[in-house]
């Protein structure tokens, strides 16, 4: 079943040390193509013992050649890794087509950011400073910023490439050695980048990616005395839990959790602008994304307008297997199925603005129907719970202090956008908006690897991409040196 991947690099394994090793207990999880419910492989069920033996070798990684290498020469290494990236974007597209079960176009621009994250974060190894402080007379002052040593990185299923790069890629431009813990349903593009980073001459131990459970493997790293930080992007639940383990060990946590992020549609937008980006922003990658926008807040007097336009937009999606790559994919698993499927459920009282057909979706495959619920309270379950699918939620609201406190009503705030051809309001609202990003007059689902992404609340906190995530993958000395 391989052949059907083309796999170049055998996906059982566990890159450790700069060598591909079976995994310490010998055991292995099945993988599961989500298009279709067929099983296309097995991957390795790493273990504590795998993870110590990863960490040892971050760890002699980040003390030897690795933590000797220059700023300017981990960035060429970041170039060279983001050359091979891009001689293989096809490749890695159409194994994360298969493997997450995300539509190709999707798939390429996740490989096509991945090498973006390279280019930004090689270009910025050598541009991270520290300062000189003004002191005492007789005293020079300045502070030096260093890597944390050994990184811990804990990836979910719905972007691995584009997390990888984000984080991945601005550990390893500052002098951290990384292990890489990848999700359990989806770490084919994890083995496949470490591959490339191996050919791209990064020393051993730089970089390790051991596959495996979260309660296994996952648990492992980050209750590892060894580990100096942990990236997590996740659910809130297992950030909790990450959080607590990290507490432990007096280890710093970058937590980028979920998100239920709001468009703000006022009565003087600019909707064809709009429509392409409400729609879009929530049922990306089946809605399966962090910062999809699953909540469209709109004023009363154009509400079924806009619910009109969308519902078109939603009749005509098309939705089927990964390399079909139509408009939505299946979702992960079976199990991401049952989840959505009770909500669409818990829905049953609302309006169903729309629904995408499922006709031509094969049997076996995680399906479920694209819907749009339209006049929904700000109260319901649907329009404040994280679903995770390509479900949105139409919310009417009065005026703009209503707009804002519903935006704010949830326990999320990682991205909003406020559509309006009004200035004051839009610098108005940006203000009063809880949340780590707000577009206005656009919406950037996942976009912008310059653009300081993370979250509050329940988002999450700690920032990654854009030069931002090099003061969290670094920590700061002060030297202050006497002379007289
Ligand atoms: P998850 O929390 O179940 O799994 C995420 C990762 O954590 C996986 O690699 C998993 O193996 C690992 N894990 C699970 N239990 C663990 C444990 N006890 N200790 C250590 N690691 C453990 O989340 P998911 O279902 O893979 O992803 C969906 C969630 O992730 C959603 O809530 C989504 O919003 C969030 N997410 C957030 C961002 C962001 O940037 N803010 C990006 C993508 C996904």
């Amino acid at each position: 079943m391989t052949d059907q991947l083309d796999l170049w690099f055998d996906p059982s394994q566990c890159l450790i040390d700069g060598n591909w090793v079976a995994p310490a207990g010998g055991e292995y999880l099945p993988l599961e193509n989500p298009s279709t419910g067929e099983r296309i492989g097995s991957i390795a069920r790493g273990t504590a013992d795998d993870i110590d033996a990863a960490v040892v070798s971050a760890r002699k990684a980040w003390q030897g050649e690795w933590g000797r290498t220059s700023a300017v020469e981990r960035g060429r290494a970041l170039f060279k890794l983001r050359e091979l990236v891009l001689e293989n974007v096809e490749h890695l597209a159409r194994i994360e087509a298969i493997d997450v079960g995300k539509p190709l176009k999707q798939a390429r621009a996740d490989a096509v950011a991945l090498a973006r994250y390279l280019e930004f974060y090689g270009g910025a190894a050598d541009k991270l400073h520290g300062d000189t402080i003004p002191y005492l007379d007789g005293y020079t002052v300045y502070t030096l910023r260093e890597p944390h040593g050994v990184t811990g990185h804990i990836v979910p299923w719905n972007y691995p490439m584009q997390i990888i790069g984000r984080s991945v890629g601005a550990a390893l431009a500052t002098g951290n050695a990384c292990v890489l813990k990848p999700a359990e349903d989806a770490c084919l593009t994890a083995l496949a980048f470490a591959d490339l980073a191996i050919r791209a001459g990064l020393p051993a131990g730089a970089l390790n990616v051991v596959p495996g459970l979260g309660a296994e493997a996952g648990a492992a790293l980050t209750g590892h005395p060894g580990i100096h930080h942990i990236s997590f992007t996740g659910s809130v639940a297992t950030g909790v839990y990450v959080q607590t383990a990290a507490a432990r060990n007096v280890v710093p946590v970058t937590l980028e959790l979920g998100g239920k992020s709001p468009q703000l549609v006022f009565e003087d937008a600019d909707l064809d602008a709009a429509l392409p980006f409400l729609v879009n922003a929530g049922i990306q990658n089946a809605g399966q994304t962090c910062s999809a926008s699953s909540r469209i807040l709109v004023h009363r007097s154009i509400h079924d307008e806009l619910v009109g336009r969308m519902g078109e937009r939603y009749a005509s999606l098309r939705v089927g297997p990964a390399l079909s790559d139509l408009d939505v994919g299946p979702l992960i698993s079976g199990r991401q199925q049952a989840i959505v499927s009770s909500y669409l459920d818990r829905g049953d009282d609302l309006e169903k603005a729309a629904q995408a057909s499922l006709e031509d979706v094969p049997e076996g495959g995680n399906y479920v129907r694209p819907t749009l619920f339209s006049g929904v309270s700000s109260a319901h379950t649907l329009a404040r719970d994280e679903i995770f699918g390509p479900v949105q939620v139409v919310i009417p609201f009065e005026d703009e202090d209503e707009a804002v406190a519903i935006a704010n009503g949830t326990d999320y705030g990682l991205v909003a956008s406020i559509w309006s051809r009004d200035g004051a309001r839009q610098m108005r609202l940006a203000r009063k908006i809880r949340s780590g990003q707000v577009f206005i007059n656009n919406y950037g689902a996942g976009g912008g690897v310059e653009l300081p992404f993370g979250g509050i609340g329940k988002s999450g906190h700690g920032r990654e991409k854009g030069f931002e995530a090099l003061y969290g993958f670094t920590t700061l000395k002060t030297v202050a040196a006497f002379h007289g």
